[in-house]
């Protein structure tokens, strides 16, 4: 693959992205929660998932989705967990998950980004499918979301929380 980038420099160069924009909704949302009270939930708790026969079918970009190889146990980090609740909460970054309004595909490396970000789209349905199967219930939250319309979101994991499984 040509790139710009050596290896190094562009995961340096991608965490760094990745912790800017990730870190600070996150944080937004932690504040959010305290303000309103919302209580039982921790951040970056790892939940263990046992991997499994229907993990991945034939189909999926494998190669590109490395914390769910076929047949391998593999831990998930959700940005928010309620454990004793088994909801797990993300906050998902427009550009690396791919948000229908906001996504851009960068025009150097396109190939490099393509297969980036779609591995990422395929790992958070994969992530969604084993917390699943583990009776998890999944809730993802867009960037944009939790900037634009705050109470929205909040109104929503509300909602949420107060479901019985
Ligand atoms: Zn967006």
């Amino acid at each position: 693959m040509s790139d710009v980038f050596t290896k190094a420099k562009r995961s340096e160069v991608m965490s760094r992205i990745r912790s800017r924009g990730n870190r600070a909704t996150e944080l937004a949302l932690a504040k959010l929660f305290r303000r309103h009270k919302i209580t039982g939930w921790r951040r970056h708790v790892k939940i263990q998932m046992t991997g499994g026969r229907r993990q991945v079918t034939g189909k999926a970009p494998v190669s590109a989705v490395s914390p769910t190889r076929r047949h391998r146990p593999f831990a998930v980090r959700p940005d928010f967990v309620f454990p004793r609740l088994k909801l797990a909460l993300f906050v998902d970054g427009c550009f690396w998950h791919g948000c229908p309004r906001h996504a851009t595909h960068p025009k150097n490396n396109r190939g490099f980004w393509r297969r980036k970000l779609l591995g990422n789209r395929t790992r958070d349905l994969l992530v969604n499918g084993a917390l699943r199967r583990a009776n998890w219930r999944v809730l993802r939250i867009w960037e944009c979301a939790l900037e634009q319309r705050p109470q929205a979101c909040l109104r929503r994991v509300q909602k949420w929380l107060s479901v019985e499984n």
